[in-house]
């Protein structure tokens, strides 16, 4: 027997429809790439959008059609987003801090018709536009007060390409595992990989958000994302947001500690999220010039593990609650978030930022399990590593034109190549990419927690662990430090630092002090590019 239940086709379009009707005049307020700032609310951007969607339509983009964006996290890039997905077409976020090459390998991959792009990144798009063949149309994302000189042919100013369509325009119907949008990924090798989200996924991943375990927002919350929409699906904001009616506050390119702070306090924002660098650099910005966070009232950290000084500084001093999170590009990216079970309500001080270094439980609609070399389950027990394995319905089953198969494991279990263990209530706690993790003695150390330990030093900026060989432990761990400014700890001092705070068979074997730490273009160590640095580096116990 059927249930006899409309079909109601989960598309991304029904979202901003919801938002301009029940939210109509909450506002979305951006620092525009051209310096002011702008206002506008859930209505106009549909209407925008509606334009939007008619002008690509006539541009001949329509179905299936793969449109690049190039640009910051303001109105006008969602503006794009809703209009792409509304006539069936396909948002392809792309990150500029990626090299130019791997941009125009990842646009030809995609088969790019259209480009939209912030006037930041025209220079790249120029370098790059004899490669890229499937391209016909660049819109620079500005008003035809802005727009600038270039060499590129087909260019188009956006206010003035978006003129050319009025809203009287109908979202088109398409079924709800059409694609919505495209995000590639880097891998250590290879090329990167596409994940393409669905509408449906979409839809299911900001329902599964919104759970109040999970972000719990509401239309009483001001949010401010500053993870970029080209970062693994912006961490769903652009849908979740306007599915629960909140206020958003983009902060276009400026995401230094001064700028979020001015942003944070202006607009009274009582919601953000964005990765920990970010908000190490509004916390020291906080430190150097005072200032409190009196409207926030709990930040999303992800992305990389938030160091635990983090938390403390955001929760002891300015009573700002930490939601650590986990999550991957193939996850739409949410996969846990650490929000308080009953099981844990009675912990303070240590015991509670012990839990709250854990990346937490999955929402409804992601299940997990972490396995040993033999695939068999490892215990719930807070101790046991293994290999973390998702699915759900906003977790990739393949990657576009079926690379990297061998990540799609049996029954739907995407192995998400990050090391982690559970612990009984259902806590999951990443220990590292199983790429990263040191073997000492055939036992695992975990390079995230003594990262985490080390920046926890007061002279210290950034910390990375890497694996070295060692004749007798097979690997051992070297400790690479980035100092805060105008500070010089000594070896002796950061090794007294973490005596007593880690099993002693985990002590680095040598620290070094180093002026910066390679990156990669999501903000990530790049172990692979220290470990080739250190490479040769003999070990004072080898
Ligand atoms: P991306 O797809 O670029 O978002 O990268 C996903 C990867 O980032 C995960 O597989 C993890 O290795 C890492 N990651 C994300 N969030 C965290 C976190 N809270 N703690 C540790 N690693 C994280």
């Amino acid at each position: 027997m059927q249930g006899l239940m409309q079909p109601w086709p989960l598309l991304c379009s029904k979202v901003i429809d919801h938002a301009a009707i029940q939210h109509p005049h909450r506002e979305i307020v951006s620092r525009s790439v051209e310096g002011p700032i702008h206002r506008t609310d859930y209505r106009t951007v549909r209407s925008r959008s509606l334009r939007l969607a008619k002008r690509l339509d006539r541009e001949g983009i329509g179905l299936g059609d793969r449109v690049a964006t190039m640009a910051w996290n303001t109105w006008r890039h969602l503006e794009c987003w809703y209009g792409i997905v509304g006539i069936g077409a396909v948002y392809h976020t792309l990150n500029p801090r990626l090299f130019p090459e791997q941009i125009a390998w990842i646009m030809n991959d995609a088969e790019d018709r259209l480009l939209f792009v912030d006037l930041t990144f025209l220079p790249i798009v120029e370098a790059i536009a004899p490669q890229l063949a499937s391209l016909e149309k660049i819109v620079v994302l500005t008003d035809a007060a802005h727009m600038p000189e270039s060499s590129l042919a087909n260019l188009a100013c956006y206010e003035d390409w978006l003129a050319e369509a009025d809203d009287d325009f109908a979202w088109k119907a398409f079924d709800e595992n059409t694609a919505a949008g495209m995000c590639y990924t880097s891998g250590t090798t290879g090329h990167p990989k596409g994940v393409v989200y669905s509408h449906r996924s979409n839809i299911l991943h900001s329902m599964l958000a919104q759970q109040p375990d999970a972000m719990g927002l509401s239309s009483r919350d001001v949010v401010l994302p500053i993870v970029p929409l080209f970062h693994a699906n912006g961490w769903g904001l652009a849908f979740t947001c306007p599915m629960a009616g909140a206020a958003m506050v983009m902060p276009g390119p400026k995401m230094d500690g001064a700028s979020v702070s001015e942003m944070l306090v202006s607009e009274k924002v009582t919601f953000s999220a964005a990765v920990p660098t970010v908000w190490l650099m509004l916390l020291q910005h906080l430190e150097k010039h005072g200032g409190a966070l009196p409207d926030l009232n709990r930040v999303v950290i992800g992305g990389s593990a938030c160091p635990r000084a983090v938390t403390q500084k955001f929760q002891d001093d300015y009573g700002v609650q930490v939601i650590h999170a986990w999550g991957m590009t193939e996850m739409s990216p949410l996969g846990t978030l650490c929000t308080i079970k009953p099981e844990y309500a009675g912990l303070e001080g240590d015991a509670l930022l012990d839990l709250e270094m854990k990346q937490g439980h999955p929402p409804f609609g992601v299940e997990m399990k972490v396995t040993d070399d033999s695939d068999a389950d490892t215990p719930w027990d807070g101790r046991t590593f293994g290999r973390l394995k998702v699915r759900g319905p906003s977790v990739a089953a393949s990657y576009y034109k079926g690379t990297g198969a061998e990540a799609f494991g049996a029954e739907g279990w995407f192995d998400t190549g990050d090391v982690a263990h559970i612990d009984p209530h259902g806590y999951m706690q990443i220990t590292d990419r199983a790429k990263d993790v040191i073997k000492s003695g055939g036992e695992w150390i975990s390079t995230i927690d003594l990262e985490n330990l080390a920046v926890g030093h007061p002279d210290v900026a950034e910390a990375a662990v890497i694996g070295l060989p060692h004749p007798r432990w097979d690997e051992r761990p070297l400790l690479v430090i980035v100092p805060k400014e105008g500070r010089d700890p000594g070896k002796a001092e950061i090794l007294g630092f973490l005596e007593g705070k880690v099993a002693s068979w985990w002590m680095p074997d040598d620290v070094v002090f180093v002026e910066a730490i390679p990156h990669t273009a999501t903000g990530k160590i790049q172990k692979m590019a220290l470990r080739e640095q250190f490479r040769g580096y003999s070990l004072p116990s080898a």
